[in-house]
């Protein structure tokens, strides 16, 4: 009886011991107030939740900061890499093809990051297509990233991220499908994107074995298309 007492107490002191680890992750962003959530016009309203991810500290970004969610590990490997490029993904701006893409992924950012993403500049409102099937894992509007859309491809092993939209597609919703080549966003400046600069903020990230939309290893997207320069 003693015992059973003393592996009770033994379990309440090492689970709380254990706690503090699991909820010490990183938000992808701080969210924007609300006075400053303004729904872009043209477009759909954006279903985006003023949230924070669960075990998230919210901490405000540097200024000038990317969109980027927590990065768990270093670089992918080059076996992600290549069985991305045989999935044939779409590029996720109408109208673009390979050769305009130029990459931006080592560009530094404020606080000494590395940008970890693509940038496909096009005027606003152009639409932004999956570039494969797979479900909407989170619509989440931040501080640097704005109006973005988390989706994962069919497996959940990747996260693909879109940032800076204009506003979402019609009947694009959280837990949704999308289908590869669906529009599901317009290409805007929401968040930290410059108001004369409109771009897609394209990420891609290797989820953890907890598939959290939030947290992942990125992978630059560039080279899923192109060749990296020799
Ligand atoms: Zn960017």
């Amino acid at each position: 009886m003693m015992g059973a007492a003393l592996a009770v107490l033994a379990g309440v002191v090492i689970g709380t011991w254990f706690r503090p680890a699991a909820t010490t992750q990183a938000p992808p962003a701080a969210t924007i107030p609300a006075a400053v959530a303004v729904a872009p016009t043209g477009v759909a309203a954006p279903a985006a939740v003023l949230e924070t991810p669960p075990g998230a500290a919210v901490a405000e970004p540097a200024p000038n900061t990317d969109a980027t969610p927590a990065v768990l590990a270093g670089p992918a490997d080059a076996s992600e890499l290549s069985r991305l490029r045989a999935r044939g993904l779409d590029i996720p701006v109408k109208g673009f093809s390979a050769p305009q893409l130029s990459d931006n992924y080592t560009q530094g950012r404020a606080g000494g990051a590395l940008h970890e993403a693509l940038d496909i500049m096009a005027p606003r409102g152009t639409p932004v297509l999956a570039v494969e099937d797979g479900p909407i894992a989170k619509l989440f509007l931040s501080k640097p990233g704005g109006i973005t859309l988390y989706q994962f491809d069919p497996s959940g092993e990747f996260a693909y991220y879109y940032a800076h939209l204009d506003g979402y597609a019609d009947g694009i919703a959280e837990g949704g499908k999308v289908r590869k080549g669906q529009v599901i966003g317009y290409v805007g400046s929401t968040g930290n994107g410059s108001p004369d600069a409109p771009h897609l903020h394209f990420a891609i990230y290797k989820l953890g074995p907890e598939k959290q939309w939030w947290r992942g290893t990125p992978i630059n997207p560039f080279l899923v298309w192109r060749d990296a320069k020799p």
